[in-house]
């Protein structure tokens, strides 16, 4: 190629990682890549030193973001989450709860403070086998210009069609899938059909579970969704969440109430943490936003403004 080596070679390089990483789903994705072909993928084979289990460990977090120094979103963070625990994450809109998911997949590093997998520091792995073991699940999912089934086995570009096919029966996709003319085969994207929301994000949750990753990140990955569609992409994430660790950012927060622990997080930091029960128990703020939600529907202000 043109380009064999040096810089663009590099950038390429890392730009399929983040690619992989983000489920094609970000916006670079779409600025950098629009006009242009899939890229081809290879498999990213993680190293058995390398390989995580799912414990991690956020101890005093501080960051801001480059183009915003003066103002700090994470203000010394702590939280832990326990090898296939559901940990959710509930808090005000603009608390720090997308920034603090996304430091897991690393596109940013700490100001201060430190980031754990299984005991090690974040920076001990490399970084495409740490995110090659991650699946994020956002809010909008945006697939790419391809077949429903190269948009599944992007995670894992030598699934077999029957891996496939297991992935989308798991995440509720397969019916809809079935019921287009060209099945797997169909065209999505610009060039081809328009999936609905639902769909887009019952395909990205098929593309995680054939991820299988150690730990899976979802950011309200149900919230832009109609009530039908809801249930039946809450079924298929409760499916993918099992035995792994999961960071759940719930915008409602029904969903969340059997997650293993439930971290509030408000103004950069942790505000109290606990199970449901545990929460209500104290009649703290996360009791104060279950009346919030259940009065108003959603919780817009800082929490510790609003009480
Ligand atoms: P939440 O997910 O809890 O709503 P975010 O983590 O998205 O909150 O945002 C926390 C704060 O960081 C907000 O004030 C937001 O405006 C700011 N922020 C988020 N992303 C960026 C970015 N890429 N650059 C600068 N500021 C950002
Ligand atoms: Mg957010």
């Amino acid at each position: 190629s043109m380009f064999v080596g040096g810089t663009f070679a590099g950038f390429a390089d890392m730009f399929s990682q983040l690619q992989k990483t983000l489920g094609a789903t970000e916006s670079i994705r779409e600025i950098l890549r629009s006009e242009s072909e899939p890229v081809s993928l290879e498999a990213i084979t993680v190293a058995p030193e390398n390989r995580i289990r799912g414990d991690v460990q956020f101890e005093h977090i501080f960051f801001s973001y480059p183009s915003r120094k003066d103002t700090p979103v994470l203000k010394g963070l702590s939280l832990s989450a326990q090898n296939g625990q559901q940990v959710a994450i509930v808090g005000p809109s603009g608390a720090g709860k997308s920034t603090l998911v996304s430091m897991l997949l690393r596109f940013y590093e700490p100001d201060a403070g430190n980031l754990f997998f299984d005991g090690k520091p974040a920076s001990s792995f490399p970084l495409s086998e740490l995110r090659a073991q991650m699946a994020y699940v956002p809010q909008e999912v945006l697939l790419f210009g391809g077949t429903i089934r190269e948009n599944i086995a992007y995670g894992k570009p030598d699934a077999t069609d029957e891996e496939i096919t297991q992935a989308a029966i798991k995440a509720n996709a397969h019916r809809f899938i079935e019921a287009f003319p060209d099945q797997y085969n169909t065209v999505v994207g610009e060039r081809g059909i328009q999936l609905s929301g639902g769909q887009r994000q019952r395909v990205a949750i098929a593309r995680a579970i054939l991820k299988d990753p150690a730990i899976l990140i979802l950011d309200e990955a149900t919230s832009s969704l109609d009530s039908e569609s809801e249930q039946l992409v809450q079924e298929a994430l409760d499916n993918l969440m099992k035995g792994r660790t999961s960071f759940v950012i719930a915008h409602r927060l029904s969903t969340i109430r059997n997650a293993d622990k439930i971290v509030v997080v408000d103004k950069g930091v942790v505000h109290e943490s606990g199970t449901h029960a545990e929460l209500m128990a104290k009649d703290g703020l996360y009791r104060r936003l279950n009346e919030m939600q259940f009065e108003f529907g959603v919780v817009t202000q800082s929490v510790t403004e609003t009480i």
